[in-house]
């Protein structure tokens, strides 16, 4: 099995806390030891956060 694509079809879920414990764990463990998808984590966490900063200016406009 492909760890970095089972983690980037997970990290989604992961956001969300949608996974079960065992599955967090893993993904963790993996980012955790693999800088590629670490980068990849942090890159979705800035984009998300970027979304939700447009998405307030937008409501307060
Ligand atoms: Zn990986």
């Amino acid at each position: 099995m492909n760890m970095c694509k089972w983690v980037a079809e997970n990290l989604e879920k992961y956001e969300h806390g949608g996974l079960s414990d065992a599955v967090r764990n893993a993904v963790e463990k993996h980012l955790g030891a693999c800088e590629g998808c670490r980068h990849l984590h942090e890159r979705m966490t800035r984009i998300r956060q970027t979304l939700v900063k447009l998405e307030r200016v937008r409501q307060a406009a």
